[in-house]
């Protein structure tokens, strides 16, 4: 395993659509490795998740998990997940302001997401899984898919509450993790 480095806002890779995988190929030594990679540099980061393409790599995998993040301490936990050619739709038109930060951006700031989800993916023994997700969970794997699709947060953000991490933490990080706990408890995420 290889704590990767990840591109930067300006990278043009981070724009481009990303491949989807065959499922001939997930066993592959190569698809394999970056999967370890991924999860490596994804936990060395202290990020919820992290997409391929965030390495360089732009075909259609990402991982997540959240254990007692020191990054977003208010995240409940989500287990290590690995998604080959991720997919979501919405359950219902309900949304929910999340301030967000990606690994990607040295800014975070507040967008909209979808609150319920169904999502389907492959993980990497080649099983297929659909499963629902709901509020910051949820919201992690909408901000994950749109990396495969070349979408970072700055194309969502409301760019009025863009911050840097210093003054998310002084100005606002309190009210929205006030806010933000509530709202799980109510979803029941
Ligand atoms: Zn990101």
């Amino acid at each position: 395993m290889t704590v990767r480095r990840i591109l930067s806002v300006g990278d043009p890779t981070l724009r481009v659509r990303a491949g989807e995988v065959t499922r001939h190929n997930i066993s592959l030594p190569a698809v394999q490795d970056l999967i370890d990679d991924l999860i490596d540099t994804m936990r060395h980061a202290n990020g919820s998740g992290i997409a391929a393409i965030q390495v360089g790599e732009p075909v259609r995998i990402m991982v997540m998990e959240v254990d007692n993040n020191p990054r977003y301490p208010y995240k409940p936990p989500i287990p290590l997940t690995v998604a080959i050619n991720p997919e979501y739709e919405a359950l219902d038109d309900r949304t929910v302001i999340i301030n967000e930060g990606c690994l990607s951006v040295p800014l975070r700031g507040e967008l909209e997401r979808h609150v319920n989800l169904r999502v389907r993916y492959t993980d990497r023994d080649g099983i297929d899984h659909e499963q629902v997700l709901r509020g910051l969970t949820a919201g992690t794997w909408q901000h994950e898919c749109d990396h495969l699709d070349g979408v970072l947060v700055v194309d969502r953000i409301d760019p009025r509450t863009l911050s840097t991490w210093e003054e998310f933490d002084r100005h606002h990080r309190d009210p929205f993790v006030e806010r933000i706990t509530r709202f799980e408890a109510e979803v029941g995420a």
